[in-house]
């Protein structure tokens, strides 16, 4: 019998924890490496958990314990920052697809699917970033920064959206993409806004200038319990601007854009817990390449999707799966693995980069007729494009077994 390869997962976070879970339930042993330290505590702000990786949590039987630590959305709806209702858009997400799309910290989510790792006792090498791979014949040597060297026989790129996997990969290959939007966002506390979105309802606000959005994350009633988060039309901010900006200069910030917008935008930006997030918003639209010999790439490593989709985590998730079964009938050829999980899997993580893009596009700077447009594009069309692009999303359920 043939030696089964050793797999080495690079990155623990959502798309990595998920595929190692997978492989464990296959059997298969994989270690997995994450550049941050063990005593990290929780990181990043909320997302939003979509039926479609709903479906793959439930196949982890974690479903019901996001569910239990988030907030159920059944409904959008959509204003200008004047306050005027455009459109409300009703979905019966669980009697469609099984469940509501959730919304959550990230921090809940990664939260769950390391406690299963832990319960299930697949350990995670914490404190471990990757710095390069040296490719052989006989196997990759993975070298990390702190010198220690691993080999492996199969190395998935599960690092995020600044993977070195993928710069191993492609040396030469497309960076990621800065989107011309800025990010912030926060929780804040239900008692100190004017106005509360209706309960299971995203609320989406468009300014000529900007979007804002804000909806209920748990049901707790504390200061984190509303996450709201907007976008701004705006150069890049450099990396060590936005590492050295306080949260009173990123609420200054936000306010500049959002002032005079309807209620509760600026109160819950004047209130916000922090710490208040900022970044510029990446994605990766096209790799060339998604793999190659024993090394490949997962999440957003291969396909970083903004967060105007609201399918990044999803993405991940349903990723992991579908690799982990295609590992799982072709251990002993990883690169017919890799190439069966691209073909599954490329056409539809572009669309959905695309379609992060578009929505991107009706938060950019609009003069007054440009606004106009936008809103009656809002009013009449956006909820018929929003059901139809969420159904196809939503009906791809693809089952483990
Ligand atoms: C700390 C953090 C907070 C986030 N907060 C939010 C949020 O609030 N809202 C939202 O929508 N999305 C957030 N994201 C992004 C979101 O998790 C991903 O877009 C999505 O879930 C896709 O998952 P992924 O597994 O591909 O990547 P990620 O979940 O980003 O995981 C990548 C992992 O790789 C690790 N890593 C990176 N470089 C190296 C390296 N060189 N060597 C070893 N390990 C490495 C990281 O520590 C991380 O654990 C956050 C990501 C991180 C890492």
């Amino acid at each position: 019998m043939l030696a089964r390869p050793r797999i080495l997962i690079i990155g623990a976070g959502i798309g990595g924890a998920a595929l190692a879970l997978f492989l464990d339930k296959a059997g298969i042993g994989a270690a997995l490496y994450d550049a941050a330290p063990a005593d990290a505590g929780p990181a990043g702000g909320a997302l939003q958990m979509a039926p479609n990786g709903m479906h793959i949590l439930a196949q982890l039987g974690l479903a019901d314990a996001l569910a239990a630590r988030g907030a159920a959305a059944t409904t959008m709806q959509f204003r200008n920052a004047r306050g005027t209702l455009l459109s409300r858009v009703e979905f019966q997400l669980a009697a469609r697809y099984g469940s509501s799309a959730v919304n959550a910290t990230r921090h809940a989510v990664h939260d769950l699917l390391v406690g299963e790792l832990r319960r299930r006792g697949v350990a995670i090498h914490w404190g471990r970033r990757l710095r390069a791979i040296d490719d052989r014949t006989s196997a990759a040597i993975c070298r990390f920064e702190d010198g220690s060297d691993v080999e492996a026989g199969v190395v998935i790129g599960a690092d995020g959206i600044h993977s070195r996997v993928r710069a191993a990969l492609m040396p030469d290959g497309p960076a990621p993409e800065f989107t011309g939007l800025v990010t912030g966002g926060g929780f804040v506390d239900p008692a100190a806004l004017e106005r509360l979105p209706p309960r299971a309802t995203l609320e989406m606000i468009y300014g000529k200038v900007g979007f804002f959005g804000f909806g209920f994350v748990n049901e707790r009633g504390d200061d984190r319990s509303i996450m709201w988060w907007n976008a701004i039309p705006r150069g890049a901010i450099p990396r060590h601007r936005l590492a050295g900006m306080g949260d009173e200069e990123r609420r200054a910030m936000l306010l500049q854009v959002h002032r005079g917008w309807c209620a509760p935008v600026e109160t819950a930006i004047r209130r916000s817990a922090t710490p208040i997030f900022m970044d510029n918003i990446f994605d990766i639209r096209r790799l060339p390449i998604w793999h190659r010999g024993r090394i490949g790439l997962i999440g957003d490593a291969a396909h970083a999707v903004s967060p105007h989709a609201g399918q990044g985590a999803s993405m991940a998730l349903e990723d992991a799966m579908v690799l982990a079964r295609h590992l799982r009938d072709h251990l002993q050829s990883p690169e017919e693995a890799f190439s069966r999980f691209e073909a599954d899997r490329r056409a539809r993580a572009e669309q959905v980069v695309e379609a992060g893009r578009r929505s991107g596009n009706q938060k950019r700077e609009l003069g007054v007729i440009g606004a106009w447009a936008r809103d009656r594009f809002v009013s009449l069309v956006l909820p018929s494009v929003i059901r139809w692009s969420t159904d196809r999303l939503y009906r791809y359920q693809p089952v483990w077994s």
